[in-house]
């Protein structure tokens, strides 16, 4: 069944509802259980989280942007607050077009939090989003997508890192 029209309503009633609403933007190349993570506790604070897959042009991906946006919405698929949507171009732009008024992120170390720092304070400035932080779990801390991509390029099992991992299929 085509629920796009579902999601052009929902959309639209986050403009004229006080509802908050969260973007969570991302490469997701793969989503992991760190990522997860930060959403189960931004969903204390939001009615609504978008996980926003950002897609650039100019960067190439390993997993194929369908394939990413399935496997999201698997480990979603009961948490009715929770909806998947990709984007082009600025994350600002985007949560304009579906009424968000804050981005989500998550920090595992200090280095994440001087890259996040500069983004949130440029993404404030064009735009008076907010974002807000999250301190992954100390389990998931050495979680990073980059190393799950080289152990699934490997032949490695990725499952301890990701859930459904399954669903990625190359
Ligand atoms: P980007 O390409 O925008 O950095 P990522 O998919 O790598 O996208 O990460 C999206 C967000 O998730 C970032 O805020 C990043 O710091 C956070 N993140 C990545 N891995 C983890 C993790 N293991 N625990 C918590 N947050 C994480």
């Amino acid at each position: 069944m085509d629920t796009s029209y579902l999601v052009s309503l929902n959309i639209l009633s986050n403009f004229i509802s006080m509802k908050n609403v969260a973007v969570f933007p991302g490469s997701f190349d793969p989503f992991t259980k760190g990522h997860e993570c930060i959403i189960k506790k931004a969903l204390c604070l939001f009615d609504e989280i978008i996980i926003g897959i950002g897609q650039n042009t100019t960067k190439k991906y390993y997993f194929d942007i369908t394939v990413r946006q399935q496997h999201i919405k698997s480990i979603f698929r009961d948490e009715k607050k929770v909806k998947v949507l990709e984007f082009n171009g600025l994350t600002v732009e985007f949560c304009k077009s579906i009424g968000a008024k804050f981005i989500v992120r998550g920090l595992r170390d200090s280095k994440d939090f001087g890259y996040e720092r500069s983004i949130a304070q440029m993404n404030h400035e064009i735009s008076g989003i907010e974002s807000v932080f999250f301190m992954t779990v100390p389990e998931y801390t050495a979680i990073n997508s980059t190393i799950v991509r080289e152990i699934h390029k490997s032949g490695g099992s990725i499952e301890i890192f990701v859930t459904n991992s399954a669903q990625l299929v190359k």
